[in-house]
């Protein structure tokens, strides 16, 4: 019998994250995960994996930490003892104009989406190297390519993962780990949710197929680079956002 895949998909417990860790369940990976709420129901996260075959490791853990990301690919490596994808969508907005953004608020932002990205990568690729062989996708956005009013802080951070990716591609490629980022558009999450009425209109006028996009779509595409399906691509960037940037 062929041996279980596994992915890490940081910042699994909602939205995007979530969609991505049920789909991998879904196609008979064992599943690992983090988050930082205490909030988070990590009994019913639990459930539902099980429900679709998949074994989880659910952990808090900042992404922005390196000691507790150490801890969590620990763990995953003596419950599983490999990790095949890896699955950075761990991000967080804070959204203001520059004259009025504060370097806390630069700060934050920067550190969990883009340093964030490179202490689980860092952490995870150790044992890919080993194993010579591996599929990293990293969350970037449209607004990352594209850039946005009142973001200058998130759109800075998903262009920094474009690098990185890119990066990181090249870098790994000789040991057979490929490594994509997704831009998506605008996504209905608990993310956009905060967005007022107004605002969500405007972004609905300038999507060519003119709604959002739901993360079970934006999961199908993850799925798709973590998988052998997509084994000659590396270094890419894929926009999934209704048509949003051409
Ligand atoms: P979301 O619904 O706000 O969920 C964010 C997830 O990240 C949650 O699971 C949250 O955990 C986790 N998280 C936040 N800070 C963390 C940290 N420091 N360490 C570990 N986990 C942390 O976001 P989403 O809309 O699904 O977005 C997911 C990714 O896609 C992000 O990188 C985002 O930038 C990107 N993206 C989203 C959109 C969109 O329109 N929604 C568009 C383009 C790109 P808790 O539940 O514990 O808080």
């Amino acid at each position: 019998m062929e041996e279980k895949k596994t992915v890490f998909v940081t910042g699994g417990s909602r939205g995007i994250g979530k969609e991505v860790a049920l789909k991998f369940a879904e196609d008979g990976y064992d599943v690992i995960l983090n988050y930082v709420s205490d909030k988070t129901d990590v009994d019913g996260l639990t459930k539902e994996l099980k429900d679709k075959g998949a074994e989880s490791l659910i952990l808090k853990a900042d992404v922005s930490n390196a000691e507790e990301v150490e801890n969590v690919v620990k763990q995953a490596i003596e419950k599983f003892g490999k990790i095949d994808v890896l699955v950075n969508n761990a991000g967080i907005t804070k959204d203001n104009l520059l004259m009025r953004m504060s370097e806390e608020e630069f700060d934050k932002v920067l550190e969990i989406n883009l340093k964030g990205t490179f202490i689980v990568t860092k952490a995870v690729t150790k044992y890919m190297m080993k194993k010579r062989q591996g599929a990293i996708i990293n969350l970037s956005s449209v607004v990352g390519v594209a850039g946005n009013a009142g973001q200058c802080n998130y759109s800075a951070s998903k262009a920094g993962i474009i690098g990185f990716t890119k990066s990181v591609a090249k870098e790994l490629a000789s040991r057979n780990i490929r490594a994509n980022a997704v831009a998506p558009g605008f996504i209905a999450t608990d993310m956009t949710q905060v967005l007022p009425d107004a605002v969500k209109e405007n972004i609905h006028n300038q999507i060519p197929l003119k709604r959002m996009g739901t993360a079970k779509e934006v999961a199908e595409l993850i799925y798709f680079l973590g998988s052998d399906a997509s084994s000659y691509i590396t270094g890419q960037v894929i926009n999934i956002d209704g048509g949003m940037v051409m």
